[in-house]
């Protein structure tokens, strides 16, 4: 089978080989080598120069680390909604007792920076402002730089769900002033699921060491995190057991990703989805989002009129061995979304995953026209 879904994602055999490899201790100074270097690595990555911790678990773990990291129970925070991991961060938020205050934009559609504004401005007892970047259930790129802008004017800590974004498209933390910025290693980093990265900045330690008497539990608690990287340093620098078979897995990803160059891995998406589109738009698909708002990492798209979404899903997996995703709650049945990150950005897969297309459609009777070579 080839995963051609928005995450997890298919890993190179050089990585599958790296977790294979007998599992590590997760302490010890050899071990230590290997940490390093993926923090080094993601950093990079992340563009920061801010502290860095892998926690192991899947992004949902990183959020609710962020968000009951930075807030107390009771507290407000803001989340602006555009599909469904809005809704869910939001969800996460009240998990923790928090008072979700909403900025909502069409499913579909980008986040409004200007309406994140004036919910501030009108709200100033909002304590942080949580926001989606990539809103996989649509394919959306909200406007991260402008919303960042906000938080900054407005004096709200940012914390970002870069978890479908980071790696596939430039995403500075240092220089948008994110506080705590959270992915996983089974997107974009295109490694098997296990570890979520998490950034913090110092102004987020600020504002979490202003909240001593959070009561958000131990484990997630990102000041756990940094009391064992300051005081186990030098031999465990984490509360816990890490998967440390993940972490050598992604170590040979980063390699990969930081030996290629950060912008050619970038281009990659972006020829991908470029081509993903270039060939499904004549043959009927309609986008679920305006080519504007697009990300290069997921393409979400109506079928042609008549045609089964799920059908093609079916098919896709029965004769081609290649799986798609289909929408969402509300969208489900009704849309299909590539993904397009890490090996499945590749003009192998998206070549093949276009013909698997075109042979449906003709087995249904619709006209396809001729396709293209890759130029
Ligand atoms: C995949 C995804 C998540 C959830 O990640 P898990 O690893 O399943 O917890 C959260 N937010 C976004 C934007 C995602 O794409």
């Amino acid at each position: 089978m080839r995963l051609m879904i928005p995450g997890p994602v298919d890993a190179e055999d050089e990585i599958l080989a790296a977790l294979a490899e007998p599992t590590r201790p997760h302490y010890g100074k050899e071990w230590l080598e290997i940490y390093d270097e993926v923090i080094d690595g993601l950093k990079q990555v992340f563009q920061t120069r801010g502290d860095l911790f892998l926690m192991p678990g899947p992004g949902t773990a990183g959020l609710e680390a962020a968000l009951g990291s930075m807030l107390r129970t009771g507290e407000k925070v803001l989340v602006p909604r555009n599909g469904f991991f809005g809704h869910r961060l939001g969800t996460v938020a009240e998990g923790y007792g928090l008072e979700v205050c909403r900025v909502d934009a069409p499913q579909g559609e980008p986040l409004d920076p200007e309406a994140i504004r004036e919910a501030l401005r009108h709200s100033p007892d909002i304590q942080a402002l949580a926001v989606v970047h990539l809103e996989t259930s649509t394919g959306v790129l909200n406007p991260l730089a402008e919303i960042a802008a906000v938080a900054r004017e407005q004096e709200v800590p940012l914390i970002v769900d870069a978890v479908s974004s980071m790696g596939g498209v430039p995403l500075p933390v240092d220089e948008l002033g994110i506080g705590v910025c959270v992915t996983v290693a089974n997107k974009c980093l295109a490694c098997p699921p296990g570890v979520a990265p998490i950034s913090v900045s110092e102004e987020a330690w600020r504002q979490m060491d202003a909240r001593a008497n959070r009561a958000h539990g131990w484990y997630l608690d990102l000041a756990t995190w940094r009391h064992y990287a300051d005081h186990w340093g030098d031999w465990h620098p984490y509360p816990t057991t890490m998967p440390t078979n993940v972490v050598v897995a992604l170590q040979t990803s980063l390699r990969r990703i930081l030996g290629g160059g950060l912008e050619a891995y970038y281009e990659r998406h972006r020829s991908a989805a470029r081509r993903v589109r270039s060939v499904m738009g004549p043959l009927g698909f309609k986008p679920v989002t305006p080519e504007a708002h697009t990300s290069p990492l997921i393409t979400a798209l109506y079928g042609p009129p008549g045609m089964e979404v799920e059908d093609l899903r079916a098919y896709l997996v029965a004769e081609w061995q290649i799986m798609i995703a289909g929408g969402l709650e509300d969208l489900s049945g009704k849309i299909v979304r590539v993904g397009h990150m890490g090996k499945a950005a590749t003009s192998d897969y998206v070549e093949r995953l276009l013909d698997g297309v075109e042979a449906y459609l003709r087995l249904k009777g619709y006209a396809v026209p001729q396709r293209k070579a890759l130029s």
